[in-house]
């Protein structure tokens, strides 16, 4: 899995202290931006992520170029509908050669499970390729290819809706694939915008597990979203 982020707000937490404070502030934005301070800005952000004054976070965003993951995980993704995303085409790329899939490392520790798993991919795509030489329009030949079948994606989040994906991808509940590429998202966003993202994560970071009979045995631990 190949995770970057491409693109973000310039100063993203400049950018949320100013939308705080012009809410109470006699002064236009442009002297705003001039007058505050690292610390005033690390005080409003802190402020603002306690206080639930969430709007604000709402005006810094970030563009994430995703590779290497499945057609399984982009499903999931794509739920979360504060976002704006585009997903290379089945319809318009053909994959007669180089078709890759992701294999899940629970089949991929058993040998034969293993051994099962890549025979049958190989039969769907030597289907597919046939489908293609017999005339199949490619948008019809990939109702064959399985969830496996790898993508790539750019995905554009505010600093909310991140927040809001970090709590729950994070969290041992979500599916394994999912859980790994919002771990490594997290992780590149601290690096730009640490205070945001300061306790971003799981919920059971920040208080009790409201998973009820699901909780799980081992919960994650703060460090394991270190930068
Ligand atoms: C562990 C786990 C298991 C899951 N299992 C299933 C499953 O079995 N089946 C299934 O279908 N889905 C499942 N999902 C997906 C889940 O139901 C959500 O679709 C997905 O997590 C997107 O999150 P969201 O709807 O909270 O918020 P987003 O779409 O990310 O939106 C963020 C927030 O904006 C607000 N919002 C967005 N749109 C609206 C709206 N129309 N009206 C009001 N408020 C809105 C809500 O507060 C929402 O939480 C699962 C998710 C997880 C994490």
């Amino acid at each position: 899995m190949k995770v970057n982020l491409i693109k973000y707000t310039r100063e993203p937490e400049k950018m949320v202290a100013v939308a705080a404070r012009l809410c109470y502030s006699p002064v236009g934005v442009d002297e705003l931006m001039d007058e505050l301070g690292d610390e005033d800005v690390e005080k409003l952000v802190r402020f603002v992520i306690k206080s639930g004054h969430h709007s604000t976070i709402e005006h810094i965003y970030f563009t994430f170029a995703i590779e290497g993951v499945s057609r399984a995980l982009t499903h999931q993704l794509v739920r979360h509908r504060i976002a704006s995303y585009n997903q290379q085409s089945q319809r318009y790329v053909k994959f007669k050669d180089n078709f890759e899939y992701i294999t899940p490392p629970s089949i991929e520790k058993d040998k034969d499970s293993k051994k099962k798993f890549d025979s049958l991919i190989s039969n769907i795509h030597n289907l597919y390729k046939e489908l293609l030489d017999n005339g199949v329009e490619a948008e019809d030949a990939r109702y064959i290819l399985p969830n496996a079948s790898e993508t790539k994606i750019i995905v554009t989040m505010n600093g909310r809706e991140l927040l809001h994906f970090f709590t729950v991808r994070c969290c041992n509940r979500a599916q394994w694939e999912i859980r790994e590429l919002a771990k490594k998202m997290l992780k590149l966003v601290r690096k730009v915008a640490p205070i945001v993202f300061e306790e971003a994560g799981p919920n059971c970071l920040r208080g009790p597990c409201p998973e009820g009979k699901f909780k799980c045995k081992n919960p994650p631990k703060a460090s394991d979203f270190d930068v």
